[in-house]
């Protein structure tokens, strides 16, 4: 009986491979670039690579590599190796965007590379990739990757309003701020103060919607997730494995992790001075979450009241240099 069993499932088995090599290319191509698309990490998608020689072959087939989504991308910095950066750059050939934008802003920001970094972002870009387009505008705010006389307000702003049209928060709220202060546009502040509430309610709306228990900092606030690319930049630079140059500091806001690319790059804040923004958005962010309890309470008897992003935004303007 036990010896009929194990014969057929030894028949079994062999009519399930047949059936599998007798699958049209097509219709495996089609259910991976599904599964590439929906992966909720990269070893998901490297478990199917490593399973046989077929799957490996169309696992890496432009068609299924183009749809690989976010999470299929967002190596982490401990699994970082040259076959991580191989499997970024077949994905940014088979012409997937989030690629691009992920492979641009590592090597923009961790490989030392900015010229390739902003070159991948800005093929992003030109598809309307919201996120490469608000990381590009931080990049011309701070001339990021050359001098103080690199930076470009009006192109900055620019890619900023272009990626707060395709709906990114954060670059609506950047917007918001450049237009209360007249930064790299007139000045406007009843439409500043118009998108700033705008940003606050879609923050809150998403923050509803994806609600959990871990993403609840220490004041009970909820935050929104943060994009894979960030958590790799901070963790890269903040695990102590990688140091950065000397006297460059990190963005003091704990969703971004964007580095200086050269010295004083950083807004400060010029009440403590001990923190250092890449951006408005940024400032304001931390702001809510954490340094309005940190920074000196002395200007905190004197700040207005904290209730709309309109006050708050103010408060934040008035309390830092520019
Ligand atoms: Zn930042
Ligand atoms: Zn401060």
């Amino acid at each position: 009986m036990t010896h009929l069993n194990k014969k057929q499932r030894l028949e079994e088995e062999k009519l399930s491979v047949n059936m599998f090599d007798y699958l049209p290319d097509d219709l495996v191509i089609s259910i991976l670039r599904k599964l590439t698309s929906s992966a909720s990490s990269p070893s998901d998608f490297i478990t199917v690579l490593i399973t046989c020689k077929r799957l490996n072959r169309l696992g890496l087939h432009p068609l299924v590599l183009s749809r690989a989504g976010t999470h299929t991308l967002a190596v982490t910095p401990d699994k970082w190796s040259d076959s991580a950066h191989k499997f970024l750059k077949l994905c940014v050939n088979a012409g997937n965007i989030d690629a691009c934008y992920a492979l641009g802003m590592i090597r923009f920001y961790c490989l030392q590379n900015p010229v390739s970094g902003a070159s991948l972002m800005a093929r992003a870009a030109i598809k309307s990739h919201a996120p490469a387009l608000y990381s590009l505008s931080v990049i011309q705010f701070n001339g990021s990757g050359g001098s103080k006389t690199d930076k470009n307000l009006r192109a900055g702003v620019a890619l900023c309003a272009r990626s707060a049209y395709l709906g990114h928060v954060d670059a609506l709220r950047e917007l918001g701020h450049c237009l209360q202060d007249g930064y790299g546009v007139p000045r406007d502040v009843s439409e500043g103060r118009r998108l700033l509430i705008q940003a606050n309610a879609r923050e809150l709306a998403c923050s509803l919607r994806s609600y959990n228990e871990t993403l609840t900092d220490l004041c009970g606030v909820p935050v929104k997730e943060i994009h894979p690319v960030n958590r790799f930049l901070k963790e890269w630079f903040g695990s102590g494995r990688i140091e950065l140059a000397e006297g460059l500091r990190m963005c003091s806001h704990g969703g971004c992790g964007r580095p200086e690319t050269r010295s004083h790059e950083f807004r400060r804040c010029s009440v403590c001075g001990k923190v250092n923004y890449c951006s408005r958005g940024c400032q304001a962010l931390d702001w809510r979450a954490k340094h309005k309890m940190e920074c000196a309470p002395l200007d905190l008897l004197v700040a207005p009241e904290i209730g709309d992003g309109y006050g708050e935004a103010v408060e934040i303007e008035n309390h830092v240099g520019r």
